[in-house]
C-alpha cells in the first residue's frame, strides 16, 4: 500500500509529504519546507527509509529543511533546473520574508524534467514541468494523485508576482496539463488542504468553471 501523510510546517504553514510504501519500506518526500524535526518525526512513525526529496519549486518555505535531512539521512533532492537561481537565492530569501538567517540549501543531486519518472520501492512519480508560479516548478502526478505545489491550492492558485512569476504561464500549466488529469485524482498542494481535479474544475475561485481567470486565459481548455 502507498500512503501520503501531510506534514505542516514553517512560518508560512508549506505542506511536506511523506509518501511511503509500506511493502518495501520505503519513502519519499514532496519538498522540505522547514522544521525537519516535525518530518523526522513523520518519517520515524511510519519506519520508513527515505533517501530522495522531489521538490515542487525552490522558494525558501520549500527547501529550508533539506539540508537537514540530507545531514541526517544522507537524503538526495532533485529540483527542475530552471529553480536553480532561486534555491541559490533560498537563504537571502527567508531572510527578506521571515527576518531570522538560515544556511544555504545543498546543491541538487540532480535535475527532473518534464516526462521523467521517478520514485522508489512501487512509488512512482510522473514529472510534469508546470512554469507560472516559478520557471521551475513541477506538480508529480501518482496513481490517482497529484502533488501541485504552489501551482493550485484548493479553491486557489499560486502567485505570480514573485521573480520568474508569469500568469499566462501558470494558466497554461493548470489548464492544459494539470486539468488534464482525471477529475477523481487527489490534488496535494504546497499549502493548505487536499482536494480533487474535479473540485477545482468546478469550484475553483480562478480557474474552476465561473472563476475570474477563466475568460482573462481565453484558450479554452
Ligand atoms: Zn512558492
Ligand atoms: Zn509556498
Amino acid at each position: 500500500m502507498i500512503g501520503v501523510e501531510r506534514i505542516e510546517v514553517g512560518r508560512l504553514q508549506s505542506n511536506t509529504y511523506l509518501v511511503y510504501d509500506t511493502s518495501s519500506g520505503k519513502g519519499v518526500l514532496i519538498d522540505a519546507g522547514d522544521e525537519a524535526w516535525k518530518i523526522l518525526e513523520a518519517i520515524q512513525k511510519h519506519g520508513v527509509r527515505v533517501e530522495e526529496i522531489y521538490v515542487t519549486h525552490c522558494h525558501f518555505d520549500h527547501v529550508l529543511a533539506i539540508r537537514d535531512l540530507k545531514e541526517e539521512y544522507g537524503c538526495r533532492f532533485y529540483i527542475h533546473r530552471d529553480d536553480l537561481m532561486l534555491l541559490e537565492s533560498a537563504a537571502e530569501q527567508a531572510e527578506k520574508f521571515l527576518g531570522a538567517r538560515y544556511p544555504e540549501p545543498p546543491k541538487p543531486d540532480g535535475f527532473v524534467e518534464e516526462g521523467d519518472v521517478v520514485g522508489t520501492g512501487a512509488i512512482r512519480l510522473r514529472v510534469m514541468h508546470t512554469p507560472g508560479h516559478s520557471p521551475g516548478s513541477v506538480c508529480y502526478v501518482m496513481d490517482r494523485a497529484v502533488f501541485t505545489g504552489d501551482t493550485l491550492f484548493a479553491g486557489s492558485i499560486g502567485r505570480t508576482d514573485l521573480p520568474g512569476g508569469d500568469l499566462k504561464k501558470l494558466l497554461n500549466s493548470i489548464y492544459r496539463k494539470i486539468f488534464s488529469l482525471p477529475d477523481e485524482y487527489a490534488v496535494y498542494p504546497g499549502h493548505g488542504p487536499s482536494s480533487t481535479i474535479g473540485a477545482e474544475k468546478r469550484y475553483n475561485l480562478y480557474v474552476g468553471e465561473h472563476g475570474v481567470l477563466r475568460r482573462e486565459w481565453g484558450g479554452g481548455p
